[in-house]
């Protein structure tokens, strides 16, 4: 058994200052660290609690007209503030789409944003061959069971997908990241928070070792009018996606004036889709577009030996996910 000390930090600066001491790790809701603890997949030596923290538990508007959420609000907290349901509906439906209402109780948005892949070789430490819990030693997923895997941005290094319902939201809302570190405070663009696995599938994002997330900021809402989180995966509740996507659209009558298109379950980091937003700005919104859009943002797609499906079945959520956003009926094209 691993002996591991506990220390409970009740600032950022002490928490920043304990978290470099060596194998120290932040623990928030606990819901996804102990559970890695348990399989043996972490192994950290010092828990950092930041649950005690003062100031990181609410949610306060920003002089924008934005909002802040702290990195310690629990996920059902988020969900059901009245301004993110109102103004951020996108990110309230990702929230209640993911988990459970126990899990949600007790997971805070700073966890949800840095909790790991769900691929079953890195949890499972009987598989030797996985580079993001042992780099170097291979991706058993590779040639294994596949289904959940990765179609876009994957490398021969690793093919696993970020699970994170939220993050696909913020993605699509163009978030911003709040941390506090030992060089000081920085604000990192939601885009550039995730990494692709590339050659180190062991770094999930672009965190320095010891910085905190203190909060997530959304810009001024734009897409309340119009947006929908669809979420497509094997049972009806708890259970990760096998697709889902995050619309979000300022309308203009029935032509699209803009569009944030982001997908989950699809990728190493939620994935915007650059290319079907661009085709969709400024078009009225047929299922000709629609398709053409949807197909665009699945051009680069690289399936492997089972999860082909994903490819047809990401398309066709992308365009039932904008139809719906869009007040339509959302009838696949
Ligand atoms: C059965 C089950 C089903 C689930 N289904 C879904 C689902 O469908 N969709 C979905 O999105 N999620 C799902 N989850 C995952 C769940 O959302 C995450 O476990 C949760 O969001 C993690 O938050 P936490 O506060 O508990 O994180 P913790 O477990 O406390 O921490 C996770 C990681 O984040 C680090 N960390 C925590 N807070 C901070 C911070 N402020 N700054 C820096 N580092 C920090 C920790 O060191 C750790 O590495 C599921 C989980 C379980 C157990």
């Amino acid at each position: 058994m691993d002996a591991i000390s506990y220390e409970r930090a009740i600032d950022v600066a002490g928490a920043v200052r304990a978290a470099q001491q060596p194998g120290a790790v932040y623990i928030g809701g606990g819901t996804n660290l102990l559970d890695l603890m348990k399989g043996g997949v972490a192994r950290p030596l010092r828990l950092i609690d930041i649950t005690h923290i003062d100031g990181l538990d609410s949610v306060s508007a920003l002089p924008d007209g934005g909002l802040r959420i702290g990195a310690l609000v629990r996920n059902s907290d988020a969900a059901n503030h009245a301004r993110v349901r109102e103004q951020y509906p996108l990110l309230s439906q990702a929230l209640l789409a993911g988990a459970s209402a126990q899990l949600r109780n007790m997971a805070t948005v700073g966890g949800n944003l840095l909790q790991r892949t769900r691929c079953g070789y890195f949890y499972d430490t009987a598989f030797s061959h996985c580079n993001k819990r042992a780099p170097g030693s291979g991706c058993a997923a590779l040639d294994g069971h596949n289904r959940m895997h990765a179609i876009l941005g994957a490398s021969p290094q690793c093919i696993a997908v970020n699970p994170s319902d939220m993050s696909v939201a913020l993605a699509a809302l163009d978030a911003l990241v709040r941390v506090s570190g030992p060089g000081g405070e920085r604000t990192i663009a939601f885009g550039e928070f995730h990494r692709l696995p590339g050659e180190r599938p062991d770094v999930d994002t672009t965190l320095q070792p010891g910085e905190l997330i203190t909060a997530v900021d959304l810009p001024p809402p734009l897409f309340s009018a119009h947006s929908h989180y669809l979420k497509v995966r094997d049972r009806a509740s708890y259970a990760f996606a096998l697709v889902s996507v995050a619309a979000a659209l300022q309308m203009d009558g029935e032509r699209v004036q803009s569009a944030r298109i982001a997908l989950g379950g699809v990728a190493h980091k939620p994935w915007r889709a650059n290319a079907a937003e661009q085709m969709l700005a400024g078009q009225p919104l047929t299922d000709a577009t629609l398709k053409n859009a949807a197909a665009a943002a699945l051009s680069g797609a690289q399936p492997r030996r089972e999860n082909g499906f994903k490819v047809q079945l990401a398309q066709r959520a992308i365009v039932r996910a904008v139809k719906l956003a869009a007040g339509q009926s959302g009838g696949v094209a």
